[in-house]
């Protein structure tokens, strides 16, 4: 390995830079982050979180709830190298965040409706 601070080229063992004296930080074995495999690129899974999260706050808390359950689930298998359960929570995550955007949406619909709809009935009938 080579110092950080001038180049210099040390043992591997070394904790002090004999050329300038800078402290070696030892780096990050390269196996680090090994679930992903040895080839290298981890797969990229989308997690839906933000719009389960948004599903949520707008559309249909109980369809967005269980979406971000299912969205939190696809990092945490990812981490153990479970890519095809990752795979499986995303693509649940991405069908009740859309059953929470029609269910939602259906129920504003209705609801404006509801509202509007009298509304124009007894401005109409006077
Ligand atoms: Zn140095």
């Amino acid at each position: 390995m080579f110092c950080k601070h001038c180049g210099q080229q040390l043992a591997d063992n070394a904790t002090f830079c004999g050329q300038c004296g800078t402290p070696v930080v030892q780096q990050a074995p390269a196996a680090y982050g090994a679930p992903y495999g040895a080839a290298g690129q981890p797969p990229n899974v989308p997690t839906h979180l933000v719009g389960a999260i948004l599903t949520t706050i707008f559309c249909c808390q109980i369809a967005g709830i269980v979406s971000i359950v299912y969205a939190a689930q696809v990092n945490g298998k990812l981490a153990k190298g479970d890519v095809a359960g990752a795979m499986a929570s995303s693509k649940s995550a991405s069908t009740w965040m859309w059953i929470g955007v029609i269910v939602g949406g259906l129920i504003n619909i209705v609801a404006v409706a509801a509202t509007v709809i009298p509304a124009i009935i007894a401005a109409s009938a006077e």
